[in-house]
């Protein structure tokens, strides 16, 4: 059996951060482990209150995990503020974790803010260069490129900016734009290119998304795939629990991981 952990928020209403991550990770065939960052008192229609883990806590957390069961791959979601992303960074090279797919959580879908300002920065100098690969959505990438996003040409520009200024694959994911849900894999230093062209599921619903879909490639590249595989299947895995449309609770709510 395959093992993956999360270093996530937990979602209280179960349809993104940890709790999406362990049910992605038991659908597709391995065992997942959780080091929860931040409790998050949410449910479909917002985020009512943020508890972050102390730093010694979280370091605690990833010692019991790390000393006693190795993962083989690492996904890596909301990291809340600079000293928890310190331990993860120091934890994680220590230990020599593989395999490392961080999604930069910075905003909720609904809008609640999930990482502190003055982080951004941390998270680009102390957990791109542990990534294999990192999945910004479009609002992430203008933030870490400083770049305004209006079409598809702006899209990859920035998804080729970031992907050579940070010297990480940078899986640019295209679902908040008007258009179809077109992502794009830019390998570091210029190894090429390949975008993932997805037809636009019409569903209200898609809370936990991102947390689904980088969970996913975590657990594929576990399972020995390389990365442009890893994400061909992630896509598929999301596409399907989007398909099922599941509708629950009065905001934009959870996809199907059970499909
Ligand atoms: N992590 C936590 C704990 C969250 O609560 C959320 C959103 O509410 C996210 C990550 C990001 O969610 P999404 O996958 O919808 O971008």
């Amino acid at each position: 059996m395959k093992k993956v952990l999360t270093i996530a928020g937990s979602d209280s209403s179960g349809g993104a951060g940890v709790q999406a991550d362990l049910k992605t990770m038991l659908a597709n065939g391995v065992y997942g482990m959780s080091a929860i960052t931040a409790l998050t008192a949410q449910n479909t229609q917002g985020v009512r209150m943020v508890q972050e883990a102390t730093p010694e806590f979280l370091a605690a957390e990833l010692d019991a995990v790390l000393e006693d069961i190795r993962p083989d791959a690492v996904k890596i979601g909301m990291v809340a503020s600079p000293a928890l992303i310190h331990v993860i960074a120091e934890k994680l090279q220590g230990y020599g974790a593989e395999h490392v797919v961080v999604d930069p959580v910075m905003v909720a879908t609904s809008g609640a803010k999930l990482l502190a300002d003055d982080a951004v920065e941390v998270l680009v100098q102390e957990l791109f260069p542990l990534a294999e690969v990192i999945t910004p959505n479009i609002p992430e990438l203008s933030v870490l490129t400083g770049q305004e996003i209006a079409d598809e040409a702006a899209f990859q520009r920035a998804a080729e900016h970031l992907a050579a200024q940070a010297g990480v694959n940078v899986l640019a994911k295209g679902g908040h734009s008007a258009g179809e849900a077109s992502d794009l894999l830019v390998m570091a230093d210029g190894k090429g290119e390949k975008w993932y062209r997805g037809t636009r599921v019409e569903n209200p619903n898609t809370h936990g998304t991102g947390c689904t879909l980088s969970s996913a490639i975590a657990a594929n590249l576990a399972k020995g795939f390389d990365l442009a595989e890893s994400i061909g299947r992630a896509k598929s895995y999301l596409f399907g629990a989007l398909l099922a449309k599941m509708d629950l609770g009065m905001g934009s709510g959870p996809v199907d991981h059970s499909w």
